[in-house]
Parts: structure tokens; sequence; C-alpha cells
């Protein structure tokens, strides 16, 4: 529209209650305050987005695959990771119809962030595949590395494994720090449930001087195993 066309007022009729009115004027004039536009341009926002959804509809999402895509490398995530980045999109759209593009900007492990950004407007926002530990490492490293400590393979099947999965792989060093952050957990859980078994068998014990355990340790019992160890 020209600048220099002369403003004119115009009225725009709407069937509705006084309260549903009123809450339409009340809702226009937050964008207004929040966006600094005027009462047309919100308006004319409102039904673009409204345009867009109703045109939206009609569009086919694809989920087969073709040989390129297939290529692809694996990303490995959650749902609540994907509700996060659904949350991002929304905010977009909430103000924009153009759609955002995801470039992955880090690799850490099997967790990966990506920049979303709308080549349109300025919306620029951070997702991670994964979510983050109270100790600020990666759920879904955490998980990899835990399914590969109790599945019994060595470490060059793992490498063989990510190598061929794509979805991401944990250097020496990072492994190492993997290893000793388990390992501890391991020894501590270890010594409770050696300490948990003996007390309920000094409880269950008819002697008032508690158990005597002879044992040459080939029972299955995990207080013995910790009494002749
Ligand atoms: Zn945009």
């Amino acid at each position: 529209m020209s600048s220099q066309e002369p403003k004119r007022k115009f009225k725009l009729s709407l069937y509705c209650t006084k309260s549903e009115f009123e809450l339409l004027q009340s809702q226009i004039n937050v964008i207004k305050t929040e966006s600094k536009k005027s009462s047309t341009e919100v308006i004319n926002s409102a039904l673009t987005l409204y345009s867009a959804g109703l045109s939206q509809k009609e569009v086919e999402i694809n989920q087969s695959c073709d040989k390129k895509t297939s290529e692809e490398p694996v990303l490995l995530t959650s749902p609540s990771a994907i509700n996060n980045l659904n949350s991002i999109v929304s905010l977009h759209n909430a103000t924009c119809t153009n759609c955002v593009n995801m470039v992955a900007s880090q690799t850490t492990g099997y967790a990966t962030s990506f920049t979303v950004k709308c080549n349109i407007c300025d919306f620029d926002y951070m997702w991670n595949s994964s979510l983050q530990l109270p100790n600020g490492m990666d759920l879904i490293n955490m998980r990899v590395v835990h399914s590969y400590f109790t599945s019994g393979m060595i470490p060059s099947q793992l490498e063989r494994f990510s190598d061929c999965l794509g979805a991401g792989t944990i250097g020496k060093n990072k492994m190492q720090t993997f290893v000793n952050v388990f390992s501890e957990v391991v020894a501590a859980e270890r010594q409770l449930s050696c300490e948990n078994a003996i007390s309920q068998e000094v409880q269950a014990s008819e002697s008032p001087e508690g158990i005597d355990i002879i044992t040459d340790a080939r029972d299955g019992t995990q207080s013995s195993r910790m009494l002749c160890a």
C-alpha cells in the first residue's frame, strides 16, 4: 500500500457477543503493544496465518524415503526433545508463515544441536536432539553408553556399529569419562547390594550371634561372595 495514499476511517462490523468483542479487542491491544503494529497490520497478519493454515491442510507430507534420504545420517532423540522442537516451530509460526530451516551446528557424541532459522524474519533458535541431565550430560549419550556397557559389545564392535548407523560416535577420552562415572555408580550399588543381602541373612538367622558362613564361594549368594572376597 502506497504511503502517499490518504488515510480514511473504515468500520469493520463483527457479528458476535459483547464479551467476545471485548476479548478480541483486548487480544489485538496486547499484540499491538508487544509488536508495535497497527490494528490493520495485526488483523492482516492473523488473516494471513489463517489462510496459510487452510492451504497447509491440503499439503501431503511425504513420509517415504528415496535413495538420497535413505542415506542421511540417523538422529537419535526422544519424544520430549521432539516436543521442544515443536514448541520452537510453533513460536515462529505465531508471527510468520515462512517455513523454518534446521541446520546442524554441533555434534557431541550421539547428540546434535541444530539452529532453527527463518530466512524471512529474524527468528533464530537453538534446538538440541538430547535433553540434558542434571549433571549437564546429554541424556542420549548416557542412554547409548549404558546400552553399550550392558550389551557385551567390545570397543571395535561399537565402532563398526556407530560407523554403519551414522548417528554419531564417542571418542576414547569421552568414553573414559563415562567409564569413570559408571564405575563409581556400579561400585556403590554393588556395596549396597552386598550389605543389604548380609543384613537380610542376619535378620533371618536364628543364632543370637548372627550368621557363620563357611563357603568356597561357589554358591550364588551375594553375601557369601563378599565375605570370601
Ligand atoms: Zn519467519
